[in-house]
């Protein structure tokens, strides 16, 4: 083999070629550094002495699907400059790792469309040996996202099940990159980041969060001149709580066995999107004939379909009247539910107008939510925690599909 070829197709060079052989279907390039290159791991010099040498063998790119292996006898030498005992170092493999850098580039390369579970099997490696090649690329790219670009940004917290509780996500929402994560909700969550973005001297925009105290006052603290934007899913969400909760109250009032059943039916098409009802299982129907005994139901119901198009307004001026007469139907319909959550929006108002300038939410986020949990369900998540959260920053750079 030529040296040529040797550095082209296995990544080694400067070594002398000596032989192949072939065991149990295995190629082993044997390989041996010359005498003139020995060098001093200490020091470099080249006034060194050889003591003793080690057999030793790294997995390399395979050819075909035949694996390669790259032998060489690890001369321990003894400088006569300064001293040192020592095995000299290898030019092609990282200290301590029994897989040359080339064929780590390789697994690398597969792991941006491959799972390590495909990767491992493919390479008839075990699937630690993918993971922490993974785990060591992913360190050296996302150990410290950067975050001086970031101007528009999504903060969401998601529950992972009982073992991990929860999550905070933090999104760049101009590339879709998750720039931040820790275990754990609320502002506390935050914490390391707003350090990290203050040293970061971004100039952040605007924020999409939910309209819980604990986000708002944080990012009022932490970023005082951005716009701070509620984001539009989580409000229909709460919105329809509030509708559950009324259903149960009416359920509670409602007398005689024939009005629990209608209010017991309609359940779910309470929280259906009008668009969204099945006509072949008649659920229009059977939500009006609800909606027509429960006037208190009916209004809310109406109402809630409403308050989606605050943000289909024409402008900020349209949305702003718009959410002014919504509220004040709400106030109107003497439903209690219904007039506390007209007053937390009004209490939220800027931040629901401020839509009309930064027409953010932290919807971006449902979708990385997704990923985790089939990241999480793929056993990623409880094996090697810190692998997982290095999953999650390169998310949106990988161009495989994550399917359940
Ligand atoms: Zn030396």
């Amino acid at each position: 083999m030529s040296q040529s070829l040797l550095y082209h197709a296995f990544g080694v060079r400067g070594y002398r070629y000596v032989s192949t052989r072939f065991e149990r279907g295995e190629m082993i390039v044997h390989v041996e550094l010359p005498r003139e290159s020995l060098r001093c791991a200490a020091c470099g010099s080249a006034k060194v002495h050889v003591n003793e040498k080690f057999l030793r063998q790294w997995r390399s790119v395979p050819v075909g699907s035949k694996p390669v292996f790259i032998e060489m006898n690890v001369p321990k030498v003894e400088c006569q400059s300064c001293g040192t005992r020592r095995r000299v170092e290898i030019a092609f493999a990282d200290q301590r790792r029994r897989h040359t850098r080339s064929f780590e580039r390789y697994v690398i390369e597969l792991l941006t469309f491959m799972t390590p579970i495909d990767v491992s099997r493919h390479l008839g490696i075990s699937w630690d040996l993918a993971n922490d090649i993974q785990k060591r690329r992913l360190q050296r790219r996302f150990a410290k996202p950067k975050l001086k670009q970031l101007r528009r940004i999504a903060i969401d917290e998601i529950h992972l099940g009982k073992r991990h509780r929860f999550i905070t996500l933090v999104l760049d929402l101009d590339t879709g990159a998750v720039v931040f994560v820790c275990q754990g909700k609320g502002a506390d969550a935050l914490k390391p980041f707003w350090k990290r973005l203050k040293a970061s001297g971004a100039k952040i925009q605007a924020v999409a969060t939910d309209m819980s105290p604990a986000f708002r006052s944080a990012v009022l603290d932490h970023l005082p001149k951005a716009a701070l934007v509620f984001d539009r899913f989580h409000i229909m969400k709460l919105l329809n709580e509030k509708l559950t909760e009324l259903r149960r109250q009416l359920y509670r009032e409602a007398e005689g066995p024939l009005g629990k059943d209608v209010l017991k039916g309609i359940r779910w098409l309470l929280l259906k999107n009008r668009e969204n009802l099945d006509p072949s299982k008649d659920e229009h129907r059977r939500l009006e004939e609800a909606l027509q005994l429960n006037r208190p139901l009916a209004i809310a119901y109406y109402l809630k379909d409403d308050l989606r198009r605050f943000w289909e307004q024409e402008d900020f001026v349209a949305a702003f009247e718009f959410l002014d007469d919504w509220c004040a139907r709400a106030q109107a319909s003497r439903i209690r539910i219904l007039q506390k959550f007209a007053n937390t929006l009004l209490g939220h108002r800027s931040g629901l107008l401020a839509w009309y300038q930064h027409p953010i939410s932290t919807g971006p986020l449902e979708g990385v939510n997704n990923k985790i949990k089939l990241l999480q369900r793929r056993a990623y998540g409880y094996r090697d925690l810190e692998l997982f959260r290095l999953r999650i920053y390169s998310l949106h750079e990988t161009r495989f599909e994550l399917v359940g």
